[in-house]
């Protein structure tokens, strides 16, 4: 007999089998022997109440042999000698449209401009160490894209429950854990993450499709109406339909779209700073108990929002047991992003705290040292039409002007700056810092003064809604560190909602985070398969 239950057992309970099986063999009335098998099909941990309770549904096999496997692996056939697709970028959105693809019998070639992810950790080491930011291998550039070395949280607000099970599922296969198919926040862990990446590799590589790394797209073959392939900066030419899933850091790439007048539209981003407290202190205030989260809990998540001078102001990306980690991806930034391994348990808990920003936030009067550096980064690219409104990489610009400010002010290195969580709220200079997870180190910097106004303003106000929540959780222990800028892309490439070409261009597929279509790993894999599909049909495969 297969019996589908739901049950509200403490953590003590949900975390030891032994345990689960004879809390159910007691509630169901049968013998614990007779139980064959347990799964649990989902898990979340419910810490509104005084005492903290895990919601489990389960199902369980009663002499009754359970399924083999979790779950039927997705069936990848040898594609050699099949049309080719040139997929840009092998983040979780070229990877996954890769693999879609040759699931559809068409044979990927994957261009990515930095490391595979082994030779990739290396050039991430020497950031911490010797502040050297390698501008084609970093934490956003290389395989793997800004998922490899990211906190491999699986957790989307998409609501295509079919596409998010899928996208899971295939993790599984290459190698994840199948927890994450249970869990309401599922999560791999950033230790584990670059393994499973170098298995989808292989797979991609065994049915006949290609991966090259430190193959950078420079430019596209694109006879203005259609584009038939890549060209990398070494002149060698890829031909096919493109999928360009390159990540909301390659500003290169927005630049080239917009000088060859591919159309890009600009869009709003979320922007602020990383927000660090010690894990105790969270998993008190969370988890309701002055001693943390005692045995059985893991490090304990939150999510805040508020609406403050008419904008969003919210956590993003919370990383329990985690680090603050150098996320630039060139010289004279400093970009703050948090990352996890699958254990959770560094000292830290830390999570992006970002104030929604739009375009017009910067038609008003701007401090004059933004004016100045947001012109330079737009000198640099070779435009001066960057206070015009109808620039459309002006947030662009205004990303990489806090990104330059970071940098100045935290000594023209990796250090960054930073600030006591009170002092930034009451607009004082911190006297000294907490302990930081950020291994280039951390400086003192009055954030409160340099931030443009219509971030730090709404960001105070949020930390005292918040502080309002959660007694504790405005504090002097925690730090914020900025600058948080790589939220989201700053602009959308524009395509066509049901065939997802470009809106001007046959044979080119903008996809994933960089080109406006999705935030974060689950969706932007989602959106590889189905730019893959797209693909797939135009070819009428
Ligand atoms: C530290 C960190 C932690 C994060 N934690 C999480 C998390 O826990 N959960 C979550 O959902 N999201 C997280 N994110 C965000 C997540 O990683 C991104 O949303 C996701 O990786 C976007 O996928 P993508 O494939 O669209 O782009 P990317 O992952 O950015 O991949 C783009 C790829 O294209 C390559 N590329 C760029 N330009 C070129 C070119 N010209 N030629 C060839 N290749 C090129 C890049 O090198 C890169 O590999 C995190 C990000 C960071 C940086």
């Amino acid at each position: 007999m297969i019996k589908e239950l739901q049950i509200r057992v403490t953590p003590d309970v949900a975390f030891q089998r032994e345990r689960l099986c004879q809390f159910v063999a007691r509630e169901e009335g049968i013998d614990v022997r007779t139980i064959n098998a347990l799964k649990i099909r989902r898990r979340s941990i419910d810490a509104r109440q005084r005492t903290v309770y895990v919601n489990l549904s389960l199902e369980l096999f009663v002499n009754e042999a359970p399924p083999a496997a979790d779950f039927a692996p997705v069936a990848y056939g040898d594609v050699s000698g099949r049309p080719a697709v040139v997929v840009v970028g092998a983040g979780p959105g070229g990877l996954f449209a890769a693999l879609r693809l040759i699931e559809l019998g068409l044979r990927p070639i994957v261009l990515e401009r930095g490391k595979d992810v082994h030779e990739r950790r290396r050039d991430i080491a020497r950031i911490s160490r010797e502040h050297h930011v390698d501008a084609e291998s970093n934490y956003a550039f290389g395989e793997g894209g800004a998922g490899a070395y990211s906190d491999g949280k699986l957790y989307t607000r998409s609501k295509k429950r079919g596409s998010v099970e899928k996208i899971l599922r295939v993790f599984c296969q290459h190698g994840a854990s199948p927890d994450i198919l249970c869990e309401a926040h599922p999560h791999i862990g950033t230790d584990r993450l670059p393994r499973i990446i170098e298995a989808m590799r292989e797979q991609i590589r065994r049915s006949g499709g290609e991966v090259h790394f430190q193959t950078r797209v420079d430019a596209l073959l694109d006879d203005g109406r259609r584009v038939a392939g890549a060209v990398a900066a070494d002149g060698r030419e890829f031909r096919g339909p493109v999928i360009l899933a390159t990540g909301h850091s390659a500003r290169d790439v927005y630049r080239y779209l917009c000088g060859t007048g591919i159309s890009v539209e600009e869009k709003g981003i979320a922007v602020g700073v990383r927000l660090e407290h010690p894990a105790q202190l969270i998993d008190s205030i969370q988890y309701h108990r002055r001693d943390g989260r005692g045995r059985w809990l893991p490090a304990a998540e939150y999510s805040y929002v508020a609406q403050c001078g008419g904008r969003g102001v919210y956590s993003f990306c919370m990383c329990p047991g985690g680090f603050v980690v150098p996320a630039a991806s060139g010289p004279q930034q400093v970009v703050v992003n948090g990352m996890s391994p699958a254990a959770r348990s560094s000292a830290w808990s830390n999570s992006g705290m970002v104030v929604e920003t739009r375009p017009e936030d910067l038609d008003g009067p701007l401090a004059p040292f933004l004016r100045e550096v947001m012109a330079d980064a737009a000198f640099a690219a070779g435009r001066e039409d960057w206070a015009d409104a109808a620039c459309p990489l002006r947030m662009m610009y205004f990303q990489e002007a806090l990104e330059r400010l970071a940098w100045l002010q935290g000594g023209s290195r990796q250090t960054a700056p930073a600030q006591r969580m009170a002092d930034f709220v009451n607009r004082r200079l911190s006297y000294d810092l907490p302990r930081s997870s950020y291994s280039p180190g951390v400086v003192s910097s009055p954030l409160h003064f340099w931030l443009p106004a219509f971030v730090a303003d709404r960001l105070r106000e949020g930390f005292q809604t918040f502080g309002r929540r959660s007694h504790g959780f405005l504090t002097n222990e925690a730090a914020v560190i900025a600058v948080e800028t790589r939220t989201s892309s700053p602009v959308r490439i524009s395509r066509d909602g049901a065939m997802l070409c470009h809106v001007d261009r046959e044979g080119l597929y903008p996809c994933g985070e960089g080109a406006g279509y999705a935030g974060g790993i689950v969706s932007a894999a989602i959106d590889g398969e189905r730019c893959a599909e797209a693909v797939a049909a135009s070819l009428g495969v």
